[in-house]
């Protein structure tokens, strides 16, 4: 798996199996602030107490404690909401002020600094600004419940999400209704449906047209599951959900209890999306369209304990990634990178080119798990970026290329942002890259094995 790292308060490298790694962070701007120093306080407290709760104490003092830390959750949410809210309408300012940022783009990079603070997506990143600003600025009611600890940041999430069709005068009636409906004495399933239930009251035309312009968003999506396995992922209009798993159901009729049939009806079900979408015979014989990276000894040896890189998916034993070459009857498409250990493949550099193609994209593809590089991204790669730009004469070289979401590598024009190259992955150092954000924080991304 692709590696993407961060710079953070100075944890330890963790060593995970995925390899995401913590480095100190180089510039601490806010170092001397008295609000990072309490809370760095509370937690040298509470990390203690996490990991020993202490003896001699009654289980109603345990209880005691348990619901004050539950009420530290949502409190801590809403102090994290007000602050990303606070930083967000400074950033903009500044852009204004200064005048370097193309109007139409003030703003943008502001959900992605937050983002890599907090260690997530960019994506992730903007939903909860999103969120935060909806909270703040029309439902000040529900957020203030939350900061005293009364409900949960979920179901904070929950009344965003249940009044998004709303005008921000509809949302704050909406708001002082859902306060004076008591959800904080509600279950968060309750209190939902309260929220829906208000909502749609206050304006029902827009509740349906809401859930026709949801439609427009309908997309599929795939994810790493544990155990070598994969989430594929349907995001569809209601009726085409239905019938697509009534279809699976019907055809898994026909055949479980028919006899002779050794699978289990998910399995047939399993199976048959395969077939059906891939337009395969059978499920197993995919045609192994994957880059399989693969260390020389795993091929020779069966015992082999060495792990292979399945590009866009992330690390797999050897042994399995043998079983499924082996086991398809598929085309078998797949390319095998050696290397020295700890070195990644080496590859010329054309000074003539401009844009990465062929082996080279391939290879740097390979390298970084087809994910974009961007610190806790995760997105799948769309375009192989020059670390040092193209037009300042950066070469087109497997080094200074690095695999970016269309979305990273917009980010990295904003004035402020600084991308660079740390190390070349060439010596002991795993290919290294470190970007700057406008508050001087920066974040470290390294390429996973080999
Ligand atoms: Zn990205």
């Amino acid at each position: 798996m692709q590696s993407n790292s961060g710079a953070g308060a100075g944890a330890p490298d963790d060593g995970a199996a995925d390899r995401l790694a913590i480095d100190a962070a180089e510039v601490s701007p806010a170092a001397a602030d008295p609000v990072v120093a309490a809370v760095t306080a509370a937690l040298d407290l509470l990390c203690a107490h996490a990991t020993d709760a202490g003896a001699g104490v009654t289980g109603a003092v345990r209880i005691d404690r348990i619901a004050a830390l539950e009420r530290l959750r949502a409190t801590v949410a809403a102090a994290q909401n007000t602050e990303t809210v606070a930083f967000a309408q400074d950033q903009v300012e500044e852009h204004i002020t200064r005048g370097d940022i193309d109007p139409a783009k003030v703003g943008r990079g502001v959900a992605d600094q937050i983002a890599l603070a907090c260690r997530i997506s960019p994506s992730s990143g903007s939903r909860r600004l999103n969120t935060a600003r909806i909270l703040h600025s029309d439902l000040s009611g529900v957020h203030g419940l939350l900061a005293e600890g009364r409900i949960s940041e979920d179901t904070a999430g929950r009344v965003v999400s249940e009044t998004r069709h709303l005008t921000p005068e509809l949302r704050r009636a909406v708001d002082a209704q859902v306060v004076a409906a008591g959800i904080d004495r509600l279950s968060p399933a309750r209190a939902a449906a309260t929220a829906k239930d208000l909502a749609y009251r206050a304006d029902k035309a827009g509740y349906l047209a809401r859930g026709r312009t949801a439609r427009k968003d309908r997309r599929i999506g795939l994810r790493p599951a544990p155990d070598t396995m994969a989430v594929l992922t349907g995001y569809l209009p209601v009726e085409q959900g239905v019938a697509c798993l009534a279809a699976l159901r019907r055809h898994a009729d026909t055949l479980v209890g028919a006899g002779g049939e050794l699978r289990s009806r998910d399995q047939v079900m399993a199976d048959t999306l395969v077939e059906r979408v891939t337009g395969q015979v059978r499920a197993t014989d995919v045609n192994v369209e994957v880059g399989i990276v693969l260390p020389v000894d795993a091929l020779i040896d069966p015992d082999s304990t060495a792990t292979a890189q399945i590009v866009g998916h992330g690390p797999v034993p050897a042994g399995i990634a043998r079983d499924i070459l082996a086991g398809t009857e598929g085309k078998r498409w797949w390319r095998r990178l050696f290397a020295r250990p700890k070195n990644g493949p080496l590859i010329g550099c054309d000074p003539k080119r401009r844009l990465f193609s062929g082996v080279l994209d391939m290879l740097i593809r390979i390298r970084d798990g087809d994910r974009c590089r961007d610190p806790f991204c995760e997105a799948h790669a769309r375009q192989i970026d020059h670390i040092d730009r193209a037009r300042s004469s950066g070469p087109t070289s497997y080094v200074n290329g690095r695999a970016v979401c269309v979305r990273g590598n917009q980010t990295r024009e904003i004035p402020g942002w600084r991308v660079e190259l740390v190390h070349d992955g060439l010596g002991d150092e795993p290919h290294t890259v470190r970007t700057t954000t406008p508050t001087g924080h920066t974040y470290v991304s390294r390429a996973g094995p080999p």
